[in-house]
């Protein structure tokens, strides 16, 4: 009997429609090749879905991620656009936080690999590139600050003391931005059973990053980490001070396997951690939620933004969407021979020299600077 996977592709703005495209004709050759049947349905989201029906996550877009059985998502958000519509409204936070908390997508995993052949991408001398980059970001992605209450921008009276010692003061209306940081026991618990978990299938090492030397939040994080630790005696557990991991990130990248932050340190680092790959182009990215029967619904996007710069172009990488259609295939469809096929034929598109702009150098004699469309012909070619 065979099982058709529904999935809802939003492509979104920016380059989004271009590197979904790419990841589609992608998923159509796994199709075939694998003799698999793939339920795409397309739907506008972020300024396209406010174009089309004023809201950046239209009713009808939200009913269909609930109907499939896993998200491609490409990327929302033009900072330029009307800046007279609220933030609450603006994609960022009216879709894609939205889409998080619905869908409860707890956990956020970045692989950032740097292939050997693009040892040249990496801003890393080579000698602090060791034998290869292979790190595991598991991030916590509906917990802390970006979601914790309250959360607002209000008026006061600032206190001004005067030239003349103190003895005059104006108060002057000013305002103060509040965000809160808040995680529970249970919240710690489940990501770092996700990252002890990752890391026993990986090179057994979890290094768990917080700010326990300053803030209650970082306090409890290594507490319960500690705890659940216990759980999996194979792997072994470091902590490290979030300021400490950004510089070790850069200093010694390949002490790292599994690194196990919280929502905003992961967002930080794991985009420094990007930088290792050479480009933001390269890196996908899994947001899993909880499991229903054989399924784990999960969100699949590229790790990158919606890159106005080089949008409509034929410029951007394919590469950070078509990976993460793999990892929506091992994550939530179970397909690992299929997810596997597209990892190796990513790698045979770059054993081949093609290069999109972001990961060409002259210096590569073999190279050939590729746009969009060629690099995802290429790699569909190789599946
Ligand atoms: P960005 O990731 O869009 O771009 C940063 C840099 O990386 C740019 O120079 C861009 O050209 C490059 N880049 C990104 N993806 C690339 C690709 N596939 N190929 C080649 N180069 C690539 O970040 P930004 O400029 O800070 O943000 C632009 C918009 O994207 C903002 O509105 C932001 O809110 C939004 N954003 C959305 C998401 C998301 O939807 N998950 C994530 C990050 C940023």
């Amino acid at each position: 009997m065979s099982t058709t996977f529904k999935i809802a592709a939003l492509a979104g703005d920016g380059i989004g429609p271009e590197v979904m495209r790419e990841a589609i004709k992608v998923l159509r050759a796994v199709e075939k090749k694998f003799s698999l049947s793939f339920q795409i349905t397309e739907a506008p989201v972020g300024w396209a879905g406010i174009d089309a029906t004023g809201k950046a996550l239209p009713d009808a877009t939200l009913a269909l991620c609930k109907q499939s059985d896993a998200i491609l998502f490409g990327s929302v958000g033009l900072p330029d656009r009307d800046p007279t519509i609220p933030k609450e409204e603006r994609p960022e936070r009216a879709a894609l936080l939205r889409i998080r908390k619905e869908f409860g997508l707890y956990a956020n995993l970045r692989p950032v690999q740097l292939p050997k052949a693009l040892a040249h991408a990496c801003p890393l001398r080579p000698e602090r590139q060791g034998d290869g980059i292979d790190i595991l970001v598991v991030r916590e992605l509906t917990g802390g600050m970006y979601f914790g209450q309250p959360k607002k921008t209000e008026d006061y009276f600032h206190e001004e003391p005067q030239a003349d010692e103190g003895a005059t003061v104006i108060m002057r209306r000013a305002q103060r931005a509040i965000d809160t940081m808040v995680y529970t026991t249970p919240e710690i618990e489940r990501i770092a059973h996700v990252a002890f978990k990752a890391a026993s299938l990986r090179r057994k090492k979890v290094t768990s990053i917080d700010k326990a030397n300053v803030l209650e939040n970082g306090v409890l994080w290594r507490d319960v980490v500690t705890k659940i630790a216990k759980q999996y005696p194979d792997v072994t557990l470091e902590h490290m001070f979030v300021d400490n991991g950004a510089m070790q990130l850069m200093l010694r990248p390949t002490q790292f396997d599994v690194m196990l932050c919280e929502n905003m340190f992961g967002d930080i680092l794991s985009d420094e951690a990007a930088a290792l790959a050479g480009s933001l182009g390269m890196l996908p990215s899994a947001s899993l939620g909880k499991a229903t029967g054989e399924l784990t619904f999960g969100f699949y996007e590229p790790a990158g933004g919606t890159a106005p710069d080089i949008a409509g172009k034929n410029l951007a990488n394919p590469i950070a969407q078509i990976l993460s259609t793999a990892l929506m295939l091992r994550y939530s469809f179970g397909l690992n021979d299929a997810a596997d096929a597209i990892e190796a034929a990513v790698g045979t598109a770059i054993a081949a020299g093609m290069r999109t702009g972001d990961i060409y150098t002259p210096a590569e004699a073999t190279a050939k600077k590729v746009g969009t469309r060629e690099m995802g012909d290429a790699i569909a070619a190789a599946v």
